[in-house]
């Protein structure tokens, strides 16, 4: 349900509705002959229910259209009441046609409604129904999803359905049968597959309140002309649309464009968590639907109240009205610390800030901000992953993520502050919900940061579109080099941890293996061997993955104590027992299947391909630096590790004692503040040691003022 008001002249709500009470409608159309041509016209009666007294019902889930203020929007269209006329809103009229036209339906059935059952102008009633909207669509016999006519201007979806459940009821050999999945890719077949495009594009799979409505009733069953499909046989036919391209090598193939195919396919990955869980938690949800909009900002928080868990809708309250977007995105923050004593859902403003793509940063003069502490939720992230950020590690009981359903549940393991720290957090907010306070150590300065130049990261930061991703790397004095004089194989586990956030799994469960530092050593070999060579055909002598090549290439010189990346990786190599061995070796790939035996009995052999997750270096790199899009990070002490992006030199990376990652932050204003730039990987920090730190008095514990 869209949150706007209806330029409804009169009422025909006799009496508000109670709470705990609906109105339901009936209604059918007739037709009128004025001689020359015939119209249609719609009449029906509202009863009053209380919900679990009401007789079976239908919902229906569709869009209502950009600006409801304009009256274009709504139609001349109106449903005739025994208290007056109900006005239809332009984008709900053929919807109405076709259930007063189709067998499926009759004139006895009781509607649910939202733009005709709820009087929109009575914010109470609003609020009132807004709180038992979960109940409401789970208690529906069927939800209606209503994606529009076959044929629309632009987007013709026609026969779309029929060859949804075609691609639903594929036998099951399907997914180990090649020659069956390449038969679904034959030329004669692209037509059907651009209308499966189209279909995904319509507006219904990027409106946020859709979801639950898609997700809460028993039954749903979508609608696209007066042909349908089942939810059940939809989403099977989206995961065979995913075999079809990930079991054909990559998504190189495109059958359908891909933010299309993932606004559907997070659905269905969602309705698998409901029916399992019965509620999930709350920001890995609103982050998961970083895609999607609302016309009215604060429903991105109300729309999926009745799909989260008990613990979290409790933490939310009441959906109100009346306070201003920023206020409630910052109560979200206050109310999660009250709950969970835990600051983790600021880690969120990593990705939800005003500098994404969508939104006017606010020294432009564009809008209210919200805090730095405070996720920014009208930020749109177009690439919704099921794990975005470090914070969304599995098992994190507070945040959550969407990991297949197949995964146990597992022991979180980044805790920067550890268990003692985080009960000495001190987190205290000013009344107006500008200011935070939470104690905590500066770590270091940031001194150095690697490039993602032509890296195809998915950062879409106002900040980098100026900037762009270059290295940076400020100049030393010759007496301050070799503070830490580590030996380069030290150096170079370092990176190779940092480069992979020190996991071996895209959900972020298990320690990175050993291992990958020979992975990490064979790749920046072959690159430097290959520096200026090329066969014949202008092709390099030893193919590497192009992202770590193009990634080498800029942050080969980044340097790291006295010497360079590249000089510490030569310096391990000439080190290890037999160096030759390393032009002899395969050179990883994306997928993990190569096994060799190390080089140097110091080294442990690449990455096994009995490892369950089946990810290799490589991919956990690709996951980094491409779809995280995390630079490398060197401290002027010389720690190593990962920032956002958009970090700069001078940036500090702190351990907040309520927050389990280490975050970039940045001095503003005459009074000492702090901005929240976003989370850090730290090497050798993500795990309690600053406790040892304070206790050794190599580290200040401070009082940190975040605005
Ligand atoms: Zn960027």
């Amino acid at each position: 349900m869209e949150a706007q008001h209806l330029p409804l002249e009169t009422s025909v709500f006799i009496a508000p509705v109670r709470s705990a009470w609906i109105r339901l409608l009936q209604f059918s159309r007739k037709s009128n002959h004025d001689g020359i041509s015939s119209t249609w016209t719609f009449t029906g009666r509202l009863q009053d229910f209380e919900l679990s007294e009401a007789p079976p019902f239908y919902t229906a889930s569709y869009v209502w259209g950009e600006n409801l203020h304009d009256q274009s929007t709504t139609t001349t269209t109106t449903i005739a009441l025994e208290s007056g006329t109900l006005p239809v809103l332009s984008s709900l009229t053929p919807f109405l046609n076709m259930v007063c036209a189709h067998t499926d339906f009759s004139a006895k059935d009781w509607w649910w409604i939202d733009s005709l059952c709820i009087n929109l102008k009575d914010t109470q009633e609003r609020e009132d129904q807004v709180k038992i909207m979960g109940s409401i669509y789970q208690r529906a016999k069927r939800v209606i999803i209503w994606l529009g006519e076959e044929r629309e201007p632009d987007s013709d979806c026609t026969g779309v359905t029929r060859f949804l459940s075609r691609l639903s009821s594929l036998p099951p050999e399907f997914r180990t049968n090649k020659a069956l999945r390449t038969k679904l890719l034959e030329k004669k077949l692209d037509a059907q597959w651009r209308g499966v495009g189209r279909l995904l594009c319509r507006k219904w799979w990027t409106r946020v309140w859709t979801l639950q409505e898609y997700v809460l009733p028993p039954e749903a069953r979508f609608y696209c002309g007066r042909h349908s499909i089942s939810r059940g046989k939809f989403k099977s036919a989206m995961y065979n649309i995913h075999l079809c391209s990930t079991g054909s090598g990559d998504y190189s193939n495109e059958l359908i464009p891909r933010h299309a195919f993932d606004a559907a396919f997070n659905r269905r990955r969602i309705h698998q968590w409901y029916q399992r869980y019965n509620g999930m938690g709350l920001v890995a949800l609103m982050a998961y639907l970083g895609n999607q909009s609302a016309t009215d900002a604060r429903d991105m928080i109300y729309s999926v109240l009745g799909l989260i868990n008990e613990q979290d809708r409790r933490l939310v309250g009441t959906a109100e009205y009346t306070s201003s977007v920023e206020h409630i995105y910052a109560k979200l923050v206050r109310s999660f610390w009250n709950e969970y004593q835990s600051l983790d859902i600021i880690c969120f403003s990593h990705l939800f800030n005003p500098h994404s793509g969508n939104l006017n940063p606010p020294e432009t003069g564009g809008g209210k901000a919200v805090p730095s502490w405070a996720p920014d939720w009208r930020a749109r992230v177009e690439f919704s992953s099921p794990v975005p950020l470090m914070v969304s590690q599995s098992a994190s009981e507070y945040i959550g993520n969407f990991r297949p359903l197949g995964s146990a549940t597992f022991k979180a393991k980044y805790d920067a502050p550890g268990p003692n720290l985080k009960r000495k957090a001190n987190v205290r907010f000013d009344d107006n919900l500008k200011e935070m306070w939470c104690d905590g150590v500066i770590l270091d300065t940031v001194e150095g940061l690697g490039g993602l130049e032509d890296c195809q990261t998915r950062c879409r930061s106002h900040v980098c579109r100026d900037s762009g991703h270059e290295v940076v790397q400020s100049v030393r004095t010759g007496q301050e080099e070799g503070k830490r004089a580590d030996a380069s194989l030290a150096i170079v586990q370092r990176i190779t941890r940092s480069l992979v956030l020190d996991r071996r799994d895209k959900y972020l469960r298990f320690h990175a293996l050993e291992q990958y530092v020979s992975s990490f050593l064979v790749l920046c070999h072959a690159c430097i061997a290959n520096d200026g060579c090329v066969d014949n055909h202008g092709e390099s002598v030893r193919p590497i993955d192009e992202l770590f090549a193009v990634w080498w290439q800029q942050n080969k010189h980044v340097r790291i104590g006295l010497k360079t990346m590249e000089q510490h990786i030569t310096t391990t190599i000439a080190a290890s027992t037999n160096p030759s061995l390393f032009s002899q070796i395969p050179i990883p790939t994306l997928q993990p299947s190569y096994y060799f035996v190390p080089p140097s009995p110091k080294l442990p052999a690449c990455d096994n391909p009995e490892s369950e997750d089946q990810d290799s270096y490589l991919t956990r790199f690709h996951d980094t630096v491409r779809k995280k899009s995390r630079k490398l990070m060197v401290t002027s002490q010389d720690y190593i590790g990962m920032a956002p992006c958009r970090a700069r030199l001078g940036d500090v990376v702190a351990v907040l004692f309520g927050c389990s990652i280490p975050l970039l932050m940045r001095r503003v204003g005459v009074r000492e503040a702090w901005t929240i730039v976003g989370e850090a990987y730290v090497d050798g920090f993500m795990g309690g040691q600053v406790e040892r730190m304070i206790a050794n008095g190599d580290a200040e514990v401070v009082k940190l003022r975040i605005v």
